[in-house]
């Protein structure tokens, strides 16, 4: 069968007149005969069992049953009238009930026939009644070839009100199945299906759309979901090739001064493994022609910032300057601070660059970085300003990218005559499965192991009717010098009443914590940014024992000294979010604690939120479970949901399938990088079809 067949307008097939192919194209998206293969049932209907009327459950399930109508009448009611027929078999008897279509189904209908019956039971009055049964004589229906399971294709009310009912759709596709004569041909190559044992392309199209039984359907699903998984991975894998092999980037190929002092005699600890490990990947990326394009995962207090410094000496030793960006001031600041620290008795120029940074030192920093002075320019935005030029930027590392725009980040890229290798550092854990289908086009390091000595930040949920036993923990807690963060949350659509919360919250910690024994700091949003930076401040040099906050102090603030993070309304906050939260403290030697404050009322969604923080301190646990709540489009934001737009397969729940598809699309791309090996062909056909025709391919800029 070739493409074409594929291609034919859907207008072309038997059965679709110039109306329906106009609904079609509307309603599903169907415009070809692929398409219309490609319309996947959302669920099957069970018929391979027959019920005996004797045996049925009052479950509401949709049954079938073999038996002849006794009766037949008409019962008046108070709108309308119904018609009910008794049916019977040799277990018992109920009732078959029409709201509608009276007449043709009173001439229609044949007494004390075999009939088989399909549809949902109610149990009313004593009795079971089907209304409006799917009906078919027990004659036909052993004759007619059938598939066990019934597919219900999705469908929206347009076509049902314009009689493209399913049973339409059905038989639209049995008709594309009959022109097809010679089937369709096989898109994956012949060791892929018997290495995985895989079903060929004719019967796994058959089976999803006519299975034959559940087995033969759960490995039509399986071929069609590893066959979309695999053509993704694919695709992104392809293009982290090509990219590598097409942008060149600056080799790296010494590791020498910068790197070797630093590393031998000013690394303030040992490096845990998993540390090393990411700066082995690292230094391989450096060290090739090819323009590094790598994502650094590692959860809160993992020690992502040794890494970049000790990235950024790489670049120094062969000559080129780094820079390192963060989303807010606070951020910019704070590796500022640490890096700096670091870098104490070196002679590494570092300079902060942002919006607040005073014209004459951004005069002395533009021109530090122009003649290559500066070695390390730490800074938010302000980066990205066209005056800032370097004179050979070589490594950019970008810090928290989900706030950082794609379009940003090839801003930086064209400072300069050849890209820098880029870093990208997150300390939002992302699933494995959604990072390998949206990031597959990026290398993954990730630092999946805390510094040791870390201990495991102690986690609890009381209900605000246990607030004084709270207090007196904090107390507790205080009188041992430890500092306490108290957190509201802010929501844009609630601002005003969080605010009123806020301080309400405020006003209680105050009287309950009286000066002159405690000194309590507030921080928020409609604050000036001087009156802010005073009560960090406060806080940070240990002046004030509590912090009362919204969630301005997620990202970023680091008081080892804090010990204890109480989330207020904690039902409100999504997992991501109290995770990054609870990663405020836990940074010193003290046993610490994050304790969830939330009302007697809880969703199901909250409830499991809260009890999943409760339950783990690992962000990628955390992270799969955010997945399984949300979904994988809210997760990634819009930005990048096309990737997520499947046909069949589920990100969340075909994860397995996904690793096995990621690992063959590599095998595959290994043996043979241009497919050009006979075996492949099929592969490679399919893949040529795809970018041609754009549809979900085509998701990643
Ligand atoms: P991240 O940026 O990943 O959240 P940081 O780089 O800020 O984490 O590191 C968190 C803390 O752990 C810092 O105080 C840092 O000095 C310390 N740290 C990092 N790596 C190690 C290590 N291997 N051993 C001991 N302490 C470490
Ligand atoms: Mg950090």
């Amino acid at each position: 069968m070739n493409a074409n067949f594929l291609q034919t307008p859907i207008d072309y097939l038997k059965g679709v007149g110039p109306n329906r192919a106009d609904l079609l194209k509307k309603e599903l998206g169907i415009h070809t005969f692929q398409d219309l293969l490609n319309l996947f049932p959302n669920r099957y209907l069970d018929r391979t069992q027959y019920y005996k009327i004797g045996q049925l459950q009052q479950t509401n399930a949709e049954i079938q049953v073999i038996g002849k109508i006794t009766h037949l009448k008409m019962v008046q009611q108070q709108r309308g009238k119904r018609l009910v027929a008794t049916f019977t078999d040799e277990t018992g008897s109920m009732e078959l009930v029409w709201f509608r279509g009276h007449k043709w189904i009173k001439e229609n209908l044949k007494i004390n026939v075999p009939y088989v019956i399909f549809g949902k039971t109610n149990w009313f009055n004593g009795t079971f009644s089907m209304p409006h049964p799917d009906m078919e004589l027990l004659e036909a229906h052993e004759k007619s070839i059938r598939s066990a399971m019934q597919p219900v294709y999705p469908s929206t009310e347009k076509l049902s009100n314009s009689g493209i009912t399913n049973r339409v759709i059905g038989s639209l596709m049995q008709q594309v199945f009959l022109e097809a004569k010679k089937g369709f041909s096989e898109s994956l190559s012949k060791p892929l299906l018997e290495q995985l044992k895989l079903l060929s392309k004719n019967d796994a199209l058959f089976n999803i759309h006519f299975p034959k039984s559940q087995s033969l359907l759960a490995r039509a699903q399986y071929r069609l979901k590893f066959e979309e998984l695999f053509y993704i991975q694919l695709q992104l894998i392809r293009k982290n090739l090509l990219h590598k092999t097409k942008i060149k980037g600056y080799p790296f190929p010494v590791v020498g001064d910068h790197f070797n002092n630093f590393y031998n005699h000013h690394l303030p600890f040992e490096l845990t493994d998993a540390q090393k490990r990411v700066i082995k990947e690292i230094r391989q990326d450096l060290g090739s022609h090819a323009q590094m394009n790598r994502l650094l995962q590692g959860d809160v207090g993992s020690g992502k910032t040794i890494v970049a410094l000790l990235s950024m000496f790489i670049a120094l030793d062969n000559g080129f300057q780094a820079c390192l960006m963060a989303p807010t001031e606070i951020l910019s600041v704070q590796h500022y601070n640490n890096i700096i620290e670091l870098c104490n008795s070196l002679n590494t120029s570092v300079e902060l660059l942002t919006g607040s940074t005073k014209t004459s030192k951004r005069k002395e920093i533009h021109e530090k970085l122009k003649n290559g002075s500066l070695d390390i320019l730490i800074g938010t935005h302000a980066l990205l300003e066209d005056s800032v030029a370097f004179k050979n930027l070589g490594l950019a590392i970008i810090d928290e990218q989900h706030r950082f725009g794609v379009a940003q980040r090839s801003k930086l890229w064209h400072k300069n005559e050849y890209p820098p290798h880029v870093l990208i550092m997150t300390a939002t854990p992302i699933p494995r499965t959604l990072a390998m289908s949206v990031y597959g086009d990026l290398d993954i390091s990730i630092i999946d192991e805390l510094p040791p000595g870390r201990k495991d930040i102690k986690t609890v949920h009381r209900f605000d009717a246990n607030r004084l036993k709270v207090f007196r923990f904090l107390k507790e807690e205080i009188s041992k010098g430890r500092q306490v963060y108290i957190v509201y949350p802010l929501i844009q659509e609630s601002e005003a009443m969080d605010y009123k919360d806020l301080m309400d919250g405020y006003e209680s910690i105050v009287r309950e914590f009286p000066l002159p024994r405690y000194q309590v700091s507030i921080v928020h949003g409609q604050m000036k940014p001087a009156d802010k930076e005073y009560e960090m401040q406060r806080f940070v040099k240990g002046e004030t024992q509590i912090m009362v906050a919204t969630t301005v102090i997620e990202v970023g603030v680091d008081v080892p000294n804090a010990s204890v993070m109480v989330i207020e309304s904690a039902e409100r906050f999504g997992l991501s979010q109290l995770h990054q939260l609870r990663g405020r403290v836990g940074r010193g030697a003290a046993q610490s604690y994050c304790i969830l404050m939330s009302g007697h009322k809880l969703s199901a969604d909250a409830r499991t939120r809260l009890e999943t923080m409760v339950r783990t301190n690992d962000g990628f646990e955390i992270s799969e479970v955010d997945l399984k709540l949300r979904g994988p489009g809210d997760l990634m934001g819009t930005q990048q949901s096309g990737v997520l737009n499947l046909r069949i397969a589920d990100i969340v729940k075909d994860s397995e399938i996904l690793k096995i598809a990621r690992t063959y699309a590599l095998q595959v791309l290994k043996e043979d990088p241009n497919l050009e090996q006979p075996q492949h062909l099929p592969i490679k056909q399919t893949f040529a079809q795809l970018s041609k025709y754009k549809n979900i391919w085509n998701y990643i800029s």
